[in-house]
């Protein structure tokens, strides 16, 4: 044999992390569950899919160009991105979806001995690639379903690196105005990174939910995401993107993948931008009266929901999430328990076809005997 010892090699942060376990295809839930139709409301994807001229591109990608390399910084695209911020395209790096682009920025100002800041119960993919990547993650408790700004500045040190806002939060719906993050970034006076991760953006309508990407003229340490996942409804495709300082661009870009984004998906993302059909509105008019009819549902059923901005709602069942997810899937409706959340005893649905939501609210009552 020979003397490969393969945790000699690995480093402890790595050895030690739990990895995500994705779930199966929907083949394979319809077989383990026996259910014949499935209701995907785990992800927050949206029903209505991509815009229609997002559609034709994705016909119309001629099979041939699968052979050529795509544009290696998503040319096009970025130039795009710039028009619609009235920002230079420099200050945009594209990825292989917003997780990708979490990465990038971990990878790009964090060394092992330093840490990063979020909360508990919020998108775990800033906790999963700080730990993975050796960096410690600092998570501070929600106060009200919300991000508690005062209590993340107190765990501040000189090993901070970074800060995580999620806005509107995942899965608790809830966000900062434009007060509370301007009065965040001045108290942390440009000394660390802050990451504002708008992948619902699109979903808000508030007066006073803040654009991130207007303010980052005013502060450079200032890093804002957008997704093409959730509202654009390419989630398929894998296309997200930050935009930040061009000095911070220019850092993060070194920490890229080159060619991590696919032909297909930059064209697409292209088309979404440019789409004239009422997407948005229609997607966001599906989604309010979902938001209206599972509230009004849950509160006949005496369960407390959580629910804001963005395209899902939290809900608190009487007992184990996860056992009533194995509960729904034998019913075809599939949801995501928030114990990995942090949330026991919660699931999150995602806001999708008034069809699907009567399903789910149907499925529900069976399975907890209402
Ligand atoms: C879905 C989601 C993302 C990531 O989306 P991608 O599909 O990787 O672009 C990022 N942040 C939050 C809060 C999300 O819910």
């Amino acid at each position: 044999m020979t003397n490969f010892n393969l945790n000699r090699l690995v480093p402890a942060y790595v050895r030690e992390f739990e990895p995500y376990i994705p779930s199966k295809p929907d083949e394979e839930l319809k077989k383990l569950y026996g259910c014949r139709n499935l209701y995907r409301l785990n992800n927050n994807e949206n029903p209505l899919g991509p815009p229609p001229g997002a559609q034709e591109v994705i016909r119309a990608f001629s099979p041939p160009r699968g052979a050529v390399y795509p544009s290696g910084d998503s040319y096009y695209l970025r130039e795009a991105i710039g028009r619609l911020h009235g920002i230079d395209p420099e200050q945009v790096v594209v990825g292989n979806g917003a997780n990708e682009v979490i990465a990038f920025v971990v990878k790009a100002f964090c060394q092992p001995g330093d840490n990063i800041i979020t909360a508990d119960k919020t998108f775990a993919v800033y906790e999963w690639v700080a730990t993975f990547s050796g960096i410690e993650a600092r998570l501070v408790p929600l106060k009200q379903e919300r991000f508690d700004d005062q209590a993340m500045l107190a765990r501040v040190d000189e090993n901070t690196k970074a800060l995580f806002i999620c806005n509107p939060n995942n899965p608790s719906g809830t966000y900062w105005d434009k007060e509370t993050l301007l009065r965040f970034l001045d108290s942390l006076d440009g000394k660390q990174i802050v990451v504002v991760d708008e992948a619902y953006f699109e979903f808000v309508e508030n007066d006073d939910y803040p654009d991130g990407i207007t303010l980052i003229k005013d502060y450079p340490n200032l890093i804002v995401f957008r997704t093409f996942s959730k509202m654009y409804g390419i989630a398929g495709l894998r296309i997200g993107y930050l935009a930040a300082d061009a000095a911070v661009a220019d850092m993060i870009r070194r920490t890229c993948v080159v060619y991590s984004v696919n032909g297909i998906a930059q064209e697409a993302a292209l088309a979404c931008l440019n789409d004239n059909t009422g997407h948005i509105a229609g997607t966001r008019a599906l989604v309010r009266e979902s938001r209206d009819y599972l509230r009004r549902e849950l509160t006949r059923l005496k369960l407390p929901v959580i629910a804001g901005e963005g395209n899902y709602l939290v809900v608190k069942l009487p007992g184990s999430d996860t056992l009533a997810y194995r509960k729904l899937m034998r019913e075809g409706v599939m949801i995501r328990p928030m114990t990995g959340f942090r949330y026991p005893n919660h699931i999150r649905v995602t806001l999708s076809r008034m069809e699907a939501m009567e399903a789910f609210v149907a499925a529900l009552k069976k399975i907890l005997n209402m």
